[in-house]
């Protein structure tokens, strides 16, 4: 029997009634399992205002009291953390362990998110004229939402959602239809903790529900990680409406291989970065860049070995290095990517094609895809294929490897394997991209310090979680105050000063 999933509002699961859903499938097996609601504009509407409602009394509540909520909520979520992880393995493709490691993530930024009472503290001048104090408030802003990818349907919920709530705002989620149950649990798990009805809503949907959130003149603040045109288009939407947004997307990371680089860690570092969660993630790296053809024929024949013999299973097969996509239109896709590859006359070392899983034929599944002699005019370098496919290109030199990423249209992640600390000192200066690895393939940077991608990676002025998203939730208002004498001597028309 297929589930029928709901919409999360007021603190309950309420179903949806504009008559239109979206499959939700179980990728190891290509079944449908869920049909998820597809918001109309009006049911969005209704979640924005009983949030709007809920962040009155939300805000009021001092700021160490909304912290415990969410160190309740911490708890509970890792009480959970099996089943949550098999949950969301179930509707996204990517391993268990994997699964733990998206639930993870999230949570570290809820650990972040608990400590915010600090960085909401205003600056304060003492006497900045005769009698003047000056100081600032950080207030919320009021509703905000978050619209997010099925690729880390725990993590970046969290990402955004934890900072956002600490600060005082109510948050309606717009999570990904493609595996929207983990997020409808996790807004269960927020009221179990204490979180009061309205400040955490989900609500499910597609592009009608997002423009009804990017239009609703209560909405504040908008959150967005998915592909790069979406991106664009939720930023300069909100932006119109007036509200302040920051959105992320796509990539295309790169990791140079310099001539001293260790081979075997460099390999290492690749497989588990190009091909977990079968490439399906935005840090995932999809470009290898050997300097000199001596460092490149050695990498391309220790990895075609490896790559051959990756062993891709079902999302609960725990020997599995990486699970099936998403959905067969994803397949699909990288399946168009890999002719045009063959076609453009990159050469196919290893060929994912073909792969059956034996019990799961009707999975969504490719094996691991090894391209070399790529060249940057070819669509499988300029284009972000979001699968199990890795293509070499290789540099002359130190300068043209320097110069790859940083002249990509993508400036999310990118690495640089060396033993020499000078190389990694001039590139991490130099390369043109928002989040650097030395010797570190997935540089996603610790909750307390902020992600965001360059370029068409991202769209906004700040990054997500640590400081920035303090800054991102909350208005600053600045007070100028005079005690105790106030104003005795009669209007002036000069602007003040502090003379
Ligand atoms: P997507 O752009 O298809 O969807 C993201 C969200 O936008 C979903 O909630 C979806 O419902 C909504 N959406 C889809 N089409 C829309 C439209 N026409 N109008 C309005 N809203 C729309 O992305 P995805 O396939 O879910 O996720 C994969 C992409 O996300 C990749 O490009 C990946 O690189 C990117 N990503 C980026 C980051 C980052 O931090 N930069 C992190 C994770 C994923």
């Amino acid at each position: 029997m297929t589930i029928e999933l709901h919409h999360f509002l007021d603190g309950k699961p309420v179903p949806g009634t504009s008559g239109r859903f979206a499959d939700v499938f179980d990728p190891s097996t290509g079944a449908v399992q869920a049909r998820v609601p597809l918001a109309t504009a009006d049911e969005v509407a209704d979640a924005v205002r009983s949030a709007a409602a809920a962040q009155q009394e939300w805000a009021a509540w001092n700021p160490q009291r909304r912290a415990r909520v969410l160190m309740r909520f911490l708890d509970l979520v890792r009480a959970e953390e099996d089943s949550l992880a098999r949950l969301l393995s179930s509707e996204h493709g990517k391993t268990v362990v994997d699964a733990k490691g998206d639930i993870q993530r999230g949570l570290e930024v809820v650990e972040f998110a608990i400590g915010i009472p600090h960085l909401l503290k205003g600056e304060f001048s003492d006497s900045a004229g005769t009698g003047i104090d000056v100081y600032s408030m950080r207030q919320p802003l009021g509703v905000v939402a978050g619209i997010t990818p099925f690729n880390f349907p725990a993590m970046i919920p969290l990402w955004k959602a934890a900072p956002a709530i600490a600060c005082g705002n109510a948050f309606v989620l717009k999570p990904s239809e493609r595996d929207p149950s983990v997020p409808l649990r996790l807004a269960e798990l927020f009221v179990e903790a204490g979180l009061p009805p309205g400040v955490f809503s989900v609500v499910n949907g597609d592009k009608v529900a997002v423009d009804a959130l990017l239009t609703d003149p209560l909405v504040e603040a908008v959150g967005f990680v998915g592909s790069s045109d979406i991106a664009q288009y939720v930023y300069s939407t909100a932006a119109a409406h007036g509200k302040r947004a920051q959105c992320f997307g796509g990539a295309k990371n790169h990791l140079i291989v310099m001539p001293d680089a260790d081979l075997d860690q460099v390999v290492d570092a690749l497989i588990g970065a190009g091909y977990g969660s079968a490439g399906e993630r935005c840090m995932a790296i999809s470009v290898a860049v050997p300097v000199g053809e001596a460092t490149a024929d050695a990498l391309v024949a220790k990895l075609a070995e490896r790559v051959r013999s990756l062993k891709v299973g079902a999302a609960l097969d725990e020997s599995a290095d990486f699970g099936p996509l998403v959905t067969a239109a994803a397949v699909d896709r990288v399946l168009e990517y890999v002719e045009a590859g063959v076609a453009e006359g990159a050469e196919l070392v290893v060929d994912g094609r073909g792969l059956t899983v034996p019990g799961h034929e009707n999975g969504f599944f490719l094996g691991g895809f090894l391209f070399d002699h790529v060249r940057p005019e070819m669509r499988i370098y300029q284009e972000e294929i979001f699968g199990p496919v890795l293509s070499i290109v290789r540099a002359a030199d130190y300068a043209e490897a320097l110069r790859l990423p940083s002249e990509h249209e993508y400036g999310n992640g990118v690495a640089i394997f060396t033993r020499d600390g000078d190389t990694a000192r001039d590139f991490t200066a130099r390369v043109n991209t928002g989040m650097v690895g030395v010797n570190v393939p997935i540089p996603v940077p610790i909750a307390y310090h902020t992600f965001g991608g360059w370029k068409r990676s991202g769209f906004g002025d700040l990054n997500q979680h640590g400081p920035d998203a303090v800054r991102f939730y909350t208005k600053t208002k600045t007070v100028t105050s005079r005690w105790p004498s106030g104003i005795k001597e009669g209007a002036s028309f000069v602007i003040p000063t502090m003379s």
